[in-house]
């Protein structure tokens, strides 16, 4: 089925084109396979091996580096597309998109010229790595410590919740090089961890058995236990002189995309329920007509319907407005909490159209039902989303 909404006026040729090519590749590979790998919680190595021939590793990394060198908003309509299809299949691009956002920005000449090229063909895959057991949202109490002996630096505490933690090649980790730092966040700096895609050891640094989740099956979850892990001094993000202390900034830069990137696949899957609504309702008769024909049922539709092109507008104008260089903190903030709730709003509106049946591992709507929360939680909960927008708001509106 077509997709039910878009804002097509909008789009470039080239934007046409990508989406479309996109769009093709999820209807044919990855909605046929997601039933699959979520009941199996199995890692998509054929759709990602596919992904990575159709370059979407490096959409935004520079032409020079050998990526595509497209922008946000060409980024953020692929993703919509792939978590149309199943949202773990972005969450394997996400964190990646993001390192080699911190690259890009933040990253020293050699840092770029040796892992750019290798992450823009997908030989190399990042992952992001800032919660703790203890401390999500509380982002300046992170416990891990780095700590200077010669020319490297020593890493020692728990991370949590590093998705793409055990397959990744690279970890950007943030951590505390002076824990007395007064304000706490000039105490913080991120290093750019190697290890061994797929390796449970790696001299000082465990990867424990991946966490069982609820939903965004696939993808793994994992805690990155640290204990004498050592890294060079060159691998602090911007090099040791202008990267020392500067992690909490340069992390919080990088999670102003991830939230309009979180809106896009809040979109996505929000598009998706709302597709699976229009053709269950007019499938399923009651009392003598398809329940589509009632009018409960379309009041339903037509929220849902809402709700996804207003989500899709507000991530839209994000992207764009960081593409065009100007301020978009409060406007990433807007379409990530907007977003995300419109996903489990549409999810579970179309759970119910569905009956009895949605509540069936046979019909896909219950796989957007278990994964749909996570959209609430990642890159800042709707709770934080609202704390960053009234302080951004004050911030813009001050008398
Ligand atoms: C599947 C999955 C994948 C993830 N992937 C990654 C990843 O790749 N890298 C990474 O670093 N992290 C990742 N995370 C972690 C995620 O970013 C955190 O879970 C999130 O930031 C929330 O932190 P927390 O779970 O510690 O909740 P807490 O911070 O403990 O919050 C608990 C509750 O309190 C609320 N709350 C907290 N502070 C306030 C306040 N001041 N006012 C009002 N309410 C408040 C929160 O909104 C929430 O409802 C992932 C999480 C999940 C579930």
């Amino acid at each position: 089925m077509a997709a039910a909404t878009t804002t097509e006026i909008d789009r470039t040729d080239e934007q046409k084109a990508i989406t479309e090519m996109v769009r093709q590749f999820t209807d044919e590979q990855i909605l046929p396979n997601a039933e699959h790998y979520d009941h199996e919680d199995e890692f998509p190595e054929p759709i990602v091996e596919q992904m990575k021939e159709l370059g979407l590793f490096g959409v935004t990394i520079p032409e020079e580096y050998g990526g595509m060198g497209l922008d946000l908003t060409t980024y953020a309509m692929i993703v919509e597309e792939l978590s149309r299809g199943w949202i773990s299949i972005s969450g394997i691009v996400n964190t990646h998109f993001i390192g080699s956002y911190l690259l890009m920005k933040f990253g020293t000449d050699e840092q770029k010229q040796k892992y750019l090229p290798k992450m823009a063909t997908g030989e190399l895959r990042a992952a992001f790595s800032l919660s703790e057991p203890e401390v999500g949202s509380d982002v300046q109490a992170i416990k891990t410590t780095a700590k200077k002996t010669d020319e490297t630096y020593e890493i020692n505490g728990q991370k949590m919740w590093v998705t793409n933690g055990l397959l990744s090649g690279l970890v950007f980790v943030l951590t505390k090089t002076d824990p007395n730092a007064e304000p706490r966040y000039k105490g913080m700096t991120c290093f750019i961890c190697e290890k061994e895609p797929g390796a449970a050891d790696n001299d000082g640094l465990t990867i424990p058995p991946k966490i069982k989740k609820l939903g965004y099956k696939g993808v793994e979850s994992t805690e990155l236990v640290f204990d004498g892990y050592k890294v060079p001094a060159d691998n602090i993000l911007g090099g040791e002189d202008q990267g020392l202390g500067q992690g909490f900034v340069q992390m919080m830069d990088a999670l102003e995309v991830g939230r309009v990137n979180v809106a896009a696949r809040g979109v996505g899957i929000a598009q998706r329920a709302l597709e699976l609504a229009l053709k269950y309702s007019q499938e399923r008769k009651t009392f003598g007509k398809p329940i589509a024909q009632h009018q409960a049922i379309q009041f339903k539709l037509a929220d849902m319907a809402t709700q996804v092109e207003a989500a899709r507008l507000l991530m839209l104008r994000a992207a764009r407005l960081k593409d065009a260089g100007e301020r978009s903190d409060l406007e990433a903030g807007m379409a990530k909490l907007f977003a995300s709730e419109a996903g489990r709003f549409c999810v579970e509106e179309s759970l119910r159209i569905h009956g009895g049946y949605g509540y069936s591992k046979e019909y896909e709507i219950e796989r957007l039902y278990r994964d749909a929360p996570l959209l609430l939680i990642g890159e800042g909960t709707s709770e934080i989303q609202r704390m960053v927008i009234g302080r951004k708001l004050l911030e813009r509106h001050k008398i």
